[in-house]
């Protein structure tokens, strides 16, 4: 766009332009402002000093959703799914819908299935009580976490299981010609290969953070600091154990289920010792935590969710210790993927 005319299209001039593509009025309208916020956005970082890149051209590869702001205006949702212009589509649900439908999301994975995203909003549920005891929770590279209580939750390493078959499918690709049939062929099978280690983590931790907010009436979790750790190399192995998905799962699911979650400061907390609270320092080799003052001896990273959790109580019960803990409570609505056949 910019290549052609040497200025960014205004926003009506986009929207003149995207109304020729033969969709939903609603929906061209979205399109429209997506690319007109993008270029603004861009603008206002450059203004803040900000390094960013220059907008990049989107191809209509890259355009993967489309949005429909009302119920039904452009979508009705019966037995099949009516959208405009495309007619009825036959959807799989993967659940009810509960509450009343406010917003629909057609999204295209890159493996070339689409699914069909509501937003309902449903009336508030009072939680459940939770009488579980306390729990704290170290988020590790070795092992997915270890909790106060003795438990360790190994790493599903789902990426480094897929790796070898990825990488023989992006050379494979790689080889292909240029645009040709043969490349796009290839392409969606790494596609699929990502897909599947994606969901593989998401199954692995809504089951995990679902099992932890039922059975803990206070989950003390470290402030993330992934954003640092995986500057320093460490980059795979974190995003492969999706920490700040973790994190976020445990937020939203502990609302429902009464239990509260505690962000406490990620600060030595493998040094510390969980008992006493001298700090000692240990290589990333030693795995036990044996302290010199007060002889304890535990698994390492079972003493560092001792300390956490140590950390998110002391704060509560009114001590010094305070000033160290967010309290999250109010999590963004969930959606309902549903699979469009
Ligand atoms: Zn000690």
């Amino acid at each position: 766009m910019y290549g052609e005319f040497g200025y960014f299209p205004t926003k009506s001039t986009l929207q003149l332009m995207v109304k020729n593509a033969g969709l939903f009025s609603q929906t061209q309208q979205e399109i429209s402002h997506r690319l007109h916020a993008a270029v603004v956005k861009v603008f206002r970082m450059k203004q803040h000093g900000k390094i960013c890149g220059f907008p990049r051209f989107k191809s209509f590869d890259r355009m993967k959703s489309l949005y429909y702001p009302q119920n039904d205006v452009g979508f009705h949702l019966s037995k099949k799914l009516r959208v405009n212009p495309f007619g009825e589509i036959a959807i799989k649900k993967h659940r009810e819908i509960k509450g009343s439908i406010k917003t629909l999301t057609l999204k295209k994975e890159a493996s070339g299935k689409w699914f069909a995203i509501f937003c309902a909003d449903e009336p508030r549920k009072q939680p459940k009580p939770n009488s579980g005891k306390p729990v704290g929770i170290d988020l590790g590279l070795l092992n997915f976490a270890a909790l106060s209580t003795g438990e360790i939750i190994n790493n599903p390493r789902h990426l480094r299981r897929y790796e070898q078959k990825l990488a023989v499918f992006q050379k494979r690709r790689s080889r292909k010609k240029r645009k040709g049939r043969n490349r796009q062929k290839a392409k969606l099978k790494v596609a699929r290969v990502h897909e599947r280690v994606a969901n593989s983590r998401s199954d692995f931790l809504h089951k995990l953070s679902k099992r932890l907010v039922s059975n803990y009436s206070l989950i003390a979790l470290e402030r993330l600091t992934s954003k640092e750790m995986s500057q320093q190399n460490f980059g795979k192995s974190i995003n492969d154990a999706g920490w700040n998905m973790f994190a976020n799962m445990v937020c939203y699911k502990a609302e429902e289920a009464g239990s509260r979650v505690v962000f406490v400061n990620p600060i030595d907390t493998t040094k510390e010792c969980s008992t006493c609270g001298t700090k000692t320092s240990k290589s990333l080799a030693e795995r036990t935590h044996a302290c010199p003052f007060c002889g304890l001896s535990l698994d390492r990273d079972v003493n560092a969710a001792l300390v956490i959790l140590k950390r998110a109580t002391a704060g509560t019960a009114g001590s010094n210790a305070s000033g160290n803990e967010t309290i999250v409570s109010s999590m963004k609505e969930e959606a309902a993927p549903f699979r469009v056949q």
